[in-house]
């Protein structure tokens, strides 16, 4: 009773949200060539607008877009890197915005500079309505309880009045995530069961961490729990497995960026859907990778056209058994910045190292770093060291796999960082790519 008396609170206060959930979930009932033929519009729509509105865009596609009744040719427009956002900041805001609800948000920069970007409430209220048409697909609905486990420190400072009434009403906790000790853990494993959502949302790490300790102290879970949405980091086959363990339900991996937000989805048949209402993607193949190109088409305030989001992956052909009219994409495993390279001019990919330690006990927590091309550093988190021959059997493997000269230090640390916004890398290499 008093549940449903929040969620119509909830709505009342955030009706712009709720009215764009509808619009959402109609366009799930059309036909993937209606849902194109949207999505071909929008894009000529977001192109003429930024050409229209912002001196970035004016000035940097200037003939290419010429009038054409099929729309503009968008695979002959240029790349937008993330310096270029950086530096162009200013120029790449729409005249058309109202400045006294613009607000900055920054991204975590994992790939080493953060990143400003302007958005407004309508863009907030657009996220938040496309994560809840994602949520939907796990089975909750508008007004059941969702816990999050959220590392980013950035999202959570202040709050207020406002904001906090504006938590009760919606049935959502944060729990906030970024720094955690054993103790805390089994805090939160509490906290689950005595809050009983529905949903847990979090950074794949983190959650991937909360699962084995409910796991190795054989902790009951709550049976409402329907879902688990992961973000914001690459999400391990290992770390599936134990979430979906520890909870007993389906793991659903989010691909969304703070700047641009709901990209794609994982449905109950474990295949990434393109949101093609929100976001137009192309993959392009460059240095043997496939790198993603993303363009918002919802954002008028700071348009992303044809944007270098820095992740791999490839579109998918071919219909889902859940009958999803969006089509589907599949994730690369990594961010360039995550491939170690060697001075014979070998990749090697994250899921090599993440692989290596299969089987390992004792490990809380690991990260490879290379910051030159000879030698890797393994820091490794571990409540009692590990025996000497296990060191060297990995130093031996990487030398067999990579490189036989290749210098692997490892040491045992008492704690890792996460990058600003709080994500746990794997593998970070701070070797330019070339
Ligand atoms: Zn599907």
């Amino acid at each position: 009773m008093i549940d449903k008396l929040k969620h119509r609170l909830h709505k009342n206060c955030y009706k712009a949200r709720f009215e764009i959930l509808e619009q959402l979930l109609h366009n799930q009932t059309l036909t993937r060539t209606q849902l194109l033929d949207k999505q071909r519009r929008d894009l000529a729509g977001i192109v003429a607008h930024a050409v229209a509105h912002t001196d970035y865009y004016r000035t940097k596609y200037g003939d290419l877009v010429a009038d054409n009744a099929n729309g503009p040719d968008v695979s002959r427009l240029p790349i937008l890197r993330k310096d270029e956002v950086i530096n162009h900041k200013e120029a790449l805001l729409a005249n058309t915005i109202d400045r006294n609800d613009l607000r900055t948000g920054y991204t975590g920069g994992s790939t080493g500079k953060p990143l400003a970007f302007y958005y407004d409430r309508h863009k907030m209220e657009l996220m938040r309505a496309g994560m809840c048409r994602s949520y939907m697909w796990s089975g909750w609905r508008p007004g059941q309880k969702i816990l999050n486990f959220w590392g980013a420190k950035q999202d959570l400072k202040g709050g207020g009045l406002r904001k906090r009434y504006g938590d009760f009403i919606a049935a959502e906790k944060i729990i906030g995530a970024y720094e955690y000790t054993e103790p805390q853990l089994n805090d939160w494993a509490k906290a689950i069961t005595s809050y009983r959502p529905v949903l847990l949302q979090g950074y794949a790490s983190v959650l991937a961490e909360l699962a084995s300790h409910v796991i190795e102290h054989k902790m009951p879970m709550p049976n409402t729990l329907q879902g688990v949405f992961s973000t914001a980091e690459v999400l391990y086959d290992r770390q599936r497995e134990l979430i979906e363990t520890a909870f007993a339900c389906k793991v659903f991996n989010q691909y969304g960026s703070r700047e641009i937000p709901n990209m794609a989805c994982e449905c109950r048949h474990g295949n990434y859907h393109i949101f093609t209402d929100m976001v137009y993607i192309e993959s392009i193949n460059a240095h043997d990778e496939d790198r993603l190109i993303v363009t918002s088409l919802t954002n008028r305030v700071m348009p992303f056209i044809r944007y270098a989001i820095g992740d791999s992956g490839k579109l998918k052909e071919g219909d889902c058994p859940c009958g999803s009219p969006f089509p589907m994409m599949e994730m690369g495993l990594c961010r360039s910045n995550d491939i170690i390279r060697t001075k014979t001019g070998k990749r090697i990919y994250p899921a090599y190292f993440i692989h290596l330690l299969d089987g390992l006990t004792g490990i809380r927590q690991y990260q490879f770093v290379q910051s030159e091309l000879e030698k890797i550093t393994l820091n490794i988190k571990a409540p009692i060291p590990l025996e000497p021959a296990i060191l060297r059997s990995i130093e031996r493997r990487i030398q067999k796999d990579i490189e036989q000269d290749m210098i692997v230090e490892i040491n045992r640390v008492d704690e890792i960082k996460r990058t600003a916004s709080g994500k746990h890398r794997f593998v970070i290499s701070d070797i330019a790519a070339s």
